[in-house]
């Protein structure tokens, strides 16, 4: 299939919401953003060997694509509207882009997104999404924000998707059974969008969980300047995970690994005030998505910014290192 063939017959027969005035087909595409509100834009790119496996399905491929980049949106309190897609692929297959766009078009239709433009070039299999959000001016949730006394709070469980990968590349060998439930976290994360914009205006300050959530707390650690002390044993993880870390030898690592440094939860870890605990709860209900209380802000004393508690109250040592490409 050549190029123009393709931009045709998957991209230029979708139907459109009224803000976008121009899709694909022209040199730009034209949309307009709601009155009184803040545009959001950003960016997240794929790479085979990297992020997913040269073999990855399509449809997977499809939905983690969207999904990491819904997951930013989802972070800031965002109504996510528009997104471009720029890929590189060797062949134009049939087969391939049929499974790819019927599960990227699904995704989009479900979160409520349009696919306005983007750019197909021949090349190694590199997907690049741009997203657009909005949020009621003003009023997006940042990484700043926070103050000391705010509780830590996560959605859903984290370390699933890290233990996946850590089976797939022979270094942990998981009973199939919870295997094929982390693989699933792994290959297709649910974005926390309805609950990141249920948080505006109780949550202090959001950031998504796609490096580990030690490292990526620390980012909003630093942008609001505060330390935290977390409560180890209230991660939350799936139960069946839980239940096998527990049975390891090496059960501490493997939570460290997993849970702290393990990336590809697409979490949202955000912090409220304590007044505000109903209110977290009753988004969390409304949004359908658990969270969990697991820590508490502390004015920034020294470092490390981040400490780790374990059930007696004692601060456990460890070394936060979550994913980094040039490390
Ligand atoms: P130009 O050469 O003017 O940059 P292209 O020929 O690359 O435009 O693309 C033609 C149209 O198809 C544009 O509207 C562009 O946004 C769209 N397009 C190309 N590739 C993709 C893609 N992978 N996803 C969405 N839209 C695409
Ligand atoms: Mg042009």
């Amino acid at each position: 299939m050549k190029e123009f063939e393709f931009i045709r017959r998957y991209l230029s027969a979708q139907s459109y919401p009224n803000q976008v005035l121009l899709g694909v087909g022209d040199d730009a595409a034209i949309i307009q953003p709601t009155a009184g509100h803040d545009l959001h834009v950003s960016s997240d790119m794929l790479l085979a060997g990297r992020h997913f496996f040269a073999d990855v399905l399509p449809q997977d491929l499809a939905h983690k694509v969207l999904a990491v980049n819904l997951s930013d949106m989802a972070a800031m309190g965002a109504v996510p509207r528009w997104f471009t897609l720029s890929m590189a692929l060797p062949v134009l297959d049939e087969a391939w882009l049929n499974a790819f766009f019927a599960d990227l078009f699904a995704m989009a239709a479900a979160y409520g997104v349009s696919l306005i433009g983007g750019d197909t070039v021949r090349g190694d299999w590199v997907f690049n999404i741009t997203i657009m959000g909005e949020t009621p001016s003003g009023q997006a949730l940042r990484r700043s924000g926070a103050q000391a006394g705010d509780d830590v709070w996560v959605s859903g469980e984290i370390g699933s998707a890290a233990a996946a990968l850590a089976h797939l590349l022979g270094d942990v060998r998981l009973p199939e059974n919870l295997f094929a439930e982390c693989e699933h976290r792994l290959l297709r994360p649910t974005p926390r969008v309805a609950l990141g914009q249920r948080l505006l205006h109780i949550a202090s300050a959001a950031q998504d969980i796609s490096d580990g959530l030690a490292q990526d707390l620390q980012h909003l650690l630093r942008a609001s300047q505060l330390g935290a002390v977390i409560q180890a044993a209230q991660v939350p993880l799936l139960p069946a995970l839980k239940q096998w870390m527990v049975q390891q030898k090496n059960s501490t690592a493997l939570f460290e690994r997993f849970c702290l440094n393990g990336g590809d939860d697409y979490e949202l870890v955000f912090t409220a005030s304590p007044t505000k605990r109903a209110a977290v709860s009753a988004a969390a209900a409304l949004s359908e998505t658990a969270v969990c209380r697991i820590g508490t802000l502390v004015s920034k004393v020294s470092e490390p910014s981040l400490m780790l508690e374990n059930e007696q109250k004692q601060i456990i040592a460890f070394q936060p290192q979550g994913f980094d490409h040039f490390v």
